[in-house]
């Protein structure tokens, strides 16, 4: 079996992932089945100076879906991602996670939340180790205060313990053991990428923003990555955003999809209705023929 063969079996291995995910007892992140949509996002405005970046955008992410957020260059996509993980204080509307409003809070607040992104350019720590990097994710886990940390006590040595076999599943879902001493600024971009995937997961979000995942990567990586979105969703308990160039790999793996330009949404539905939609298909006609293209027949 070859390791992405291993890290797709081990995706789909209920036991395993739950175990990995092993916050399914953790109140920190269950997602809580509370009525009403996981994520809603309302009329949120976003300028910078004179730039309106986001015009008042509107719309919901339901638990367990993978919804696609897709738009041409500069449309707000990472804006957006930016405001739901608290880089930016988005400048009027309100984005509710679970019911409650996350207008105000800081960046730590939301990952303690349940809330856990990865970004465009990815942002990993160049000199450290990949282990290192992915560890990074599981900061906000720990409970023990200060003076546990310095006294050294057992409940700090359990949590330590708790975020290294996380790691490990992870590590070896992702295909990354061979390369987890390795300094990550020295790796290829796809592989920096699932390192700042596990890194994400290692945090047990209920919520996780991807923001290109897919770029950088050739076609059959794509393909893997597809595979491994659908698998890890209902293991890991994870509603998914994810913003992607790749029109194919959002229509494969999205329930729903909204759409943006300049901004402002024109259009929120299921890929079979967002790919008809004829302010879709304009908008991606001013990029490439080929987005054109699958924007019209993906
Ligand atoms: P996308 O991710 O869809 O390509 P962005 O959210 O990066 O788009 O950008 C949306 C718009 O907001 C663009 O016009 C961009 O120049 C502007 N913008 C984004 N971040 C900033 C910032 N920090 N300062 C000023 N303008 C910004
Ligand atoms: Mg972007």
């Amino acid at each position: 079996m070859t390791a992405p063969d291993r890290a797709r079996a081990r995706a789909t291995d209920g036991k395993q992932t739950r175990r990995i995910a092993g916050g399914s007892g953790s109140d920190m992140t269950a997602p809580g089945r509370l009525d009403g949509p996981l994520l809603c996002v309302r009329d949120v405005v976003m300028r910078f100076g004179g730039v309106v970046a986001l015009g008042g955008v509107s719309f919901d992410v339901e638990h367990g879906q993978i919804c696609g957020l897709i738009g041409p260059n500069g449309s707000g996509k990472t804006t957006l991602f930016n405001c739901i993980s608290g880089i930016y204080r988005h400048s009027a509307g309100d984005i509710l996670f679970q019911g409650r409003s996350l207008t105000g809070l800081s960046r730590h607040r939301m990952a303690a939340l349940g809330i856990g992104r990865t970004f465009q350019n990815v942002a990993l720590f160049r000199r450290l180790s990949v282990q290192e990097n992915v560890l990074v994710g599981a900061h906000h886990l720990g409970r023990s205060g200060f003076t546990a940390n310095a006294l050294r006590l057992p409940v700090v040595r359990r949590e330590e313990s708790r975020a290294r076999a996380r790691l490990r599943e992870l590590l070896h879902l992702l295909d990354l053991e061979t390369v987890a001493s390795v300094d990550a600024g020295s790796l290829p971009f796809p592989t920096q990428k699932r390192v700042e995937l596990a890194r994400a997961l290692i945090g047990e979000p209920g919520l996780l923003l991807l923001d290109e995942p897919a770029g950088g990567l050739n076609h059959a990586e794509v393909d893997e990555l597809a595979v491994l979105l659908q698998r890890i969703l209902g293991p890991f308990n994870l509603t998914i955003l994810l913003v992607e160039h790749h029109m194919s790999l959002v229509m494969r793996v999205s329930q729903k999809v909204v759409a943006l330009e300049f901004g402002r949404k024109i259009a929120d539905g299921t890929p079979e209705e967002v790919r008809k939609e004829p302010e879709v298909i304009r908008a991606y006609l001013g990029e490439t023929e080929e987005e054109a293209q699958h924007a019209r027949f993906a």
